[in-house]
């Protein structure tokens, strides 16, 4: 559902006012932001699960049961693996990721939480950044939880060792079946116990636990500004809506804080 012009802008009006009376703001990502850098979703319309079909739900299962395996299958990546890879390898932040960027070197943006795999709000410049679903251009043991660029670890022996304490070493996105690191957990939650405003872009928040974060937000009498092209499950809690695409929407916000 597409916004007027005139409705549009007095949403974003609406949104830079709760963002400048707000003590603690936050934003969460999902697939959105990274489909308007043109990096498939999984999910929905287009979406390399809907073509090809869902991984396996216990894909950590099978990953602890023959590590080696899934090491050679993430280094010879065939199907949708394949074209990920290659999307994610092409692809480039987009003004809403850089817009968020802003947000965060103006003062106003705390914390950002994404559920995307893709290093594209590293590439773009966040610094406080929790990736909840891990970076799939990083490895992690999944002994201590020490985390390697591919550049740090020799893939001579596979599975390759953790450098730290010698446990296995596993890319950092997480699996299905995998719980989310704990370090990257605790840091969500607390962030979000903190948060008084959180801008949720792109996600239709279904994903738990992410999910769970806006909604607490909104539970302890915070509000919400969605930042999506289409309603969500999110949406009727949502103080602020913007429709339409991330990389227009946050750039305008950004403008009118500035100029506010
Ligand atoms: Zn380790």
């Amino acid at each position: 559902m597409e916004q007027s012009e005139a409705s549009q802008d007095a949403a974003i009006r609406q949104a830079t006012q709760l963002l400048l009376s707000s003590r603690y703001v936050m934003a969460m990502t999902g697939a959105g932001i990274s489909v308007e850098s043109g990096i498939p979703p999984f999910r929905g319309p287009g979406g390399l699960w809907t073509k090809y079909g869902e991984p396996p739900m216990n894909g950590y299962q099978r990953f602890l049961e023959d590590p080696k395996r899934a090491w050679e299958e993430r280094l010879s990546p065939t199907g949708p693996s394949q074209i990920l890879k290659e999307t994610i390898v092409a692809a480039q932040p987009n003004p809403g990721h850089l817009a968020l960027v802003d947000l965060e070197q103006m003062g106003l943006l705390r914390c950002l939480i994404t559920q995307n795999v893709d290093n594209l709000h590293r590439r773009a410049g966040s610094q406080n950044l929790a990736e909840i679903h891990g970076n799939t251009t990083l490895i992690r043991c999944i002994q201590c939880n020490a985390r390697f660029s591919g550049d740090e670890v020799a893939l001579d022996i596979l599975p390759p060792p953790c450098p730290q304490c010698g446990g296995i070493l596993k890319v950092d996105t997480v699996a299905f079946g995998e719980p989310i690191p704990p370090d990257v957990l605790q840091k969500c939650q607390e962030e979000s116990a903190r948060c008084d405003c959180m801008i949720v872009v792109g996600t239709s928040a279904t994903v738990y636990p992410a999910a769970l974060f806006p909604m607490q937000v909104h539970e302890r009498g915070g509000t919400l500004i969605e930042v999506n092209l289409y309603e969500s499950e999110l949406t009727s809690m949502c103080h602020v809506s913007l429709r339409g695409p991330s990389g227009e929407l946050l750039p305008q916000l950004v403008k009118m804080v500035r100029e506010w």
